[in-house]
C-alpha cells in the first residue's frame, strides 16, 4: 500500500502546477437587480464552471462608483455611468474558477450587447451599451484591485 502513496501524491503536485485557479471581480448591475435576473446571471456564472466564492448586494456609493470607475474619468460617459451604477442595488461577487478573468469576460459577452455574441450574459440581458447588466474584471491586476475595493479575506470562502 505504501508504495501507491508516492505516485499519487506526486500526480496531486503536478495538477497544482498546470491549473491556473484564479479570481475574478464580478458586478451584477441595477439594470439586473432592477429586473430580478440576480438568479438567472448567476445560473450562467455556475454553468460556466465559476464558483461565487463571495457575494453581497449593496448600494453602491456615489464615492464608491467614482473610484471603481476612475479609469473612464475622462470619457463622455462617466458622469452617465456613476450615476446609473448608484441608481438602485447591485450585487457585488468574487468569481473562482480555471482563468476566471477571461473566462467571466467571454461569458459576459461584449459591452455593447449589439455586438455580444449569442448565449452569453449581455446578449441575453443586457438593456444597452451602458445598462449592460454585469461588470467583470479586465486582467487578474485589476481583479485583485477591485476585490479588495468591496471584500476582505476573510469574506471569500474558497
Ligand atoms: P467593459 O465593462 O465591457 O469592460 P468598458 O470598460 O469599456 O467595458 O466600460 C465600462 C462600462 O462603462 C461599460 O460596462 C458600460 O456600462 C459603460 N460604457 C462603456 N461604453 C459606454 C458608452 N459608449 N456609453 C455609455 N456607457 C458606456
Amino acid at each position: 500500500a505504501a508504495a501507491g502513496i508516492l505516485p499519487l501524491r506526486h500526480a496531486f503536485f503536478l495538477t497544482d502546477l498546470t491549473m491556473a485557479i484564479e479570481r475574478t471581480f464580478s458586478i451584477l448591475k441595477p439594470d439586473a437587480t432592477e429586473r430580478n435576473l440576480t438568479g438567472a446571471i448567476n445560473a450562467v456564472i455556475e454553468e460556466a464552471g465559476l464558483r461565487i466564492v463571495a457575494q453581497r448586494r449593496i448600494r453602491m456609493t456615489d464615492a464608491q462608483a467614482k473610484t471603481f470607475y476612475e479609469v473612464h474619468a475622462e470619457r463622455p460617459f462617466y458622469g452617465e455611468l456613476v450615476s446609473f451604477m448608484t441608481s438602485g442595488p447591485v450585487v457585488v461577487q468574487v468569481l473562482e474558477g480555471e482563468n476566471a478573468v477571461a473566462k467571466y469576460r467571454e461569458v459576459m459577452g461584449a459591452t455593447n450587447p449589439a455586438q455580444a455574441a449569442e448565449g452569453t450574459i449581455r446578449k441575453r440581458f443586457a438593456k444597452s451599451v451602458g445598462e449592460n447588466s454585469v461588470h467583470g474584471s479586465d486582467s487578474p491586476e485589476n481583479a485583485k484591485i477591485e476585490i479588495a475595493q468591496f471584500f476582505t479575506d476573510s469574506d471569500i470562502v474558497g
